[in-house]
């Protein structure tokens, strides 16, 4: 239960969050453009690989609680169906729209490329302010979307699980319509669900772990010594201080993390203990007493040798890209940094970790959720955790091989595996008839 009490306190948390816009499917598309190029996709193949596979859009009624009926319009995209089921989550936000869930789905396509598993890209999204309904409207509307989306979601099709304010209690309601449904129990049709109904161990802390483990195999590379390593984490919530924590075992000081109310920093590192404390507390991390309050600006230039975005989109942009001091940074949110930026760091020799590597240790442990409810034998956490390392360096080494190879950014590099993997399973499959 705990763990479905810290999605609620996210999920509040993110209902506050801006999300892309539009062009969001125009900046996928030149992503893949540039990996295009430089591998010499055919134009048959660019065609199949920049569209989407699926495009269901559902308009559907929801009994609210005054009696009245309100119609709500959801999304579940399918960008690429060959590598396996697809999987991605579902998002609920008032500015959803289809363009954002295209551009989702085809990222999902990519980040699952790069960690090797068997998987396609998928994403969906229903247009409402979750803040505006209680719990029983927002169970109906989960229930009907769930109906509607049935066609195409299944433990072999398409696989959702939790995003931008979708928690594992959503995840139950959507197991529980979809068996209904069915006429038996499907745990395997959602992950991200609570422990009981066969969550996975590690689920929650997989993200910010994989991110860690990326993290140190970089720093190795780098020739940075973590036992002296200053790291500054944006975000101290689900992703940033499962990472922060787990850096610092690593032996690294933690120098600065923030969350959406305030920064705060400590030259010579902070008593994470104690700002867990302070934060479990107080609800923030303002009037921390042994740190100097810093912005969530200041706080990606402060000097450090890591720097870990793991709060928001775009946050690194062209206007502050030229003063990051870090040497590595590691995405451990998704897109925190703009094309613009990217550009800057790359010729300023600074090393970034992609977000489609540094936080696919999230869908990699939905994966083992996934192959766990489908065995129906469950997997003990160092299991896990050990299976997600090796996933996570795998993937890493494979970018690193990549980005020397072509004399390209880690995020070039890492696009360049997902796409020349992707287009193998196409070409070799073949087009139908
Ligand atoms: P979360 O809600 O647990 O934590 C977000 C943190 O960011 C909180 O500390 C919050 O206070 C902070 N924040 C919010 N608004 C902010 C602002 N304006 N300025 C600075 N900080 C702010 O969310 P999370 O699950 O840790 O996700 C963080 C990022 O990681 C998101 O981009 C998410 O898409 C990405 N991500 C998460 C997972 C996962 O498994 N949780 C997987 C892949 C990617």
């Amino acid at each position: 239960m705990v763990a479905e009490v810290d999605q609620d306190i996210h999920a509040q948390e993110l209902a506050t969050r801006p999300v892309p816009d539009h062009d969001l499917f125009d900046v996928a598309v030149e992503q893949f453009t540039i990996a295009a190029d430089l591998l010499n996709l055919d134009d048959g193949m660019r065609q199949i690989l920049r569209s989407c596979q699926r495009e269901f859009t559902v308009n559907f009624p929801v009994v609210m609680d005054d009696g009245s009926v309100k119609v709500f319009t959801g999304h579940r995209v399918q960008h690429n169906r060959n590598p396996g089921p697809t999987k991605g989550g579902i998002r609920y936000h008032q500015d959803v729209t289809l363009e954002e869930v295209k551009a989702l789905a085809m990222f999902m396509t990519w980040k699952c490329a790069v960690v090797g598993i068997p998987y396609g890209g998928a994403k969906g999204g229903v247009v409402v302010n979750p803040k505006q309904h209680s719990a029983g409207e927002i169970e109906r509307l989960t229930r009907r979307y769930t109906t509607e989306i049935m066609p195409i979601i299944g433990p072999e099709r398409d696989i959702p699980a939790p995003d931008v304010n979708t928690t594992p209690q959503i995840m139950a309601w959507i197991l529980d319509t979809y068996s209904a449904n069915m006429g038996h129990s499907v745990p395997a049709v959602v992950t991200g669900k609570p422990l009981v109904l066969g969550g996975s161990e590690g689920r929650v802390e997989a993200t910010g772990r994989g991110c860690a483990f990326v993290v140190e195999e970089a720093a190795r590379d780098l020739g940075i010594n973590l036992h002296e390593a200053k790291v500054a984490v944006q975000g101290f919530g689900n992703v940033g201080s499962i990472a922060a924590d787990l850096i610092n075992d690593l032996g690294a000081k933690i120098v600065a993390v923030s969350d959406s109310s305030c920064g705060i920093y400590n030259a010579n590192g902070l008593d994470l203990r104690a700002v867990h404390a302070h934060k479990d507390k107080t609800g923030s991390l303002c009037g921390f007493a042994d740190a100097q309050e810093v912005t969530n600006e200041e706080l990606l230039e402060l000097p450090c040798d890591i720097l870990i975005p793991a709060a928001l989109e775009n946050q690194i942009t062209a206007s502050n890209a030229s003063k990051i001091q870090a040497k590595l940074i590691a995405e451990g949110a998704n897109g925190p940094t703009s094309p613009e930026a990217d550009e800057i760091l790359h010729d300023r020799g600074i090393q970034l970790l992609p977000d489609i590597l540094a936080n696919a240790g999230g869908v990699s442990v939905s994966y083992f959720e996934w192959a766990q409810a489908m065995q129906a034998f469950p997997w003990s956490e160092e299991q896990v955790n050990t299976r997600l390392r090796l996933i996570m360096q795998k993937a890493y080494q494979a970018v690193r091989e990549s980005s020397l190879e072509h004399d390209v950014s880690m995020r070039t590099g890492a696009m360049l595996r997902a796409v020349a993997r992707v287009a193998e399973f196409t070409r070799i499959r073949g087009v139908y008839p």
